[in-house]
């Protein structure tokens, strides 16, 4: 809008702002490390880690008036619940890439097949298989939000790069990413179509990774054709 003086452009921005919108430059820089230090748990060399694997948390989480008045605030409230999540980053409802655990931790979340080698990426909230399911129950999101999300989603991939690469130079490029559906036949639904379609596809190409949708361990199954790149274009 040139024709605009830029005091005016602010005003009209500001009256029209969705509430929950999060400025895409700030998502980028947001990469928080809310548990920087090593507090026990299985250790590993950074050169084992050899595949992201995305999910869904399934759930959005909530804190209870009583954690909220443990913890002093509702921001702090969030800040422990978070602490407590298996994944090693978290992108939250609120449009923030949160990394909970050091790459160096072998954690929990795709079973003892994977959980030795991979990094657990996860976006906070419900999300159908497919967008043609029923949603009532499912976590909503703007596009706007899914565009922070895939934003997201880009700086992570960005960081778990930097990080490999100090440790080992060249390890990181082409990194797979796949999917919790692809080690664990009761993950089905994890993390989805509209998560893969509208956040994890539009992502890589600006990362140094790579998508690996045909990778299965165990009981996983590949992806399906709804949650690869093209589908329904
Ligand atoms: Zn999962």
């Amino acid at each position: 809008m040139p024709l605009l003086p830029y005091f005016l452009q602010q005003v009209l921005e500001d009256r029209f702002r969705p509430i929950r919108r999060v400025d895409l430059a700030t998502s980028r820089k947001v990469l928080r490390q809310i548990a920087p230090t090593w507090s026990g748990g299985r250790r590993r060399p950074l050169r084992a880690i050899n595949r992201i694997i995305v999910h869904q948390t399934g759930i959005e989480f909530g804190v209870n008036d009583k954690q909220v008045k443990r913890a002093g605030s509702i921001a702090e409230a969030h800040r422990r619940r978070f602490l407590k999540v298996k994944y090693h980053y978290v992108v939250t409802t609120a449009g923030e890439a949160l990394q909970i655990h050091p790459l160096e931790r072998h954690t929990y979340h795709a079973g003892k097949r994977a959980n030795r080698w991979t990094v657990g990426v996860a976006f906070e909230g419900r999300f159908p298989r497919f967008e043609r399911e029923r949603a009532d129950r499912h976590t909503k999101l703007t596009s706007f939000m899914l565009d922070v999300y895939s934003s997201a989603f880009a700086s992570i991939l960005e960081d778990i790069h930097l990080i490999l690469r100090t440790a080992e130079p060249g390890m990181a490029e082409g990194l797979p990413v796949s999917t919790h559906r692809q080690i664990s036949k009761n993950r089905k639904a994890d993390p989805g179509e509209l998560l893969m379609q509208r956040v994890v596809i539009p992502a890589i190409p600006r990362t140094p990774a790579a998508l690996d949708l045909d990778w299965v361990v165990g009981s996983g199954s590949k992806a399906p054709k709804e949650w690869r790149p093209g589908w329904g274009a």
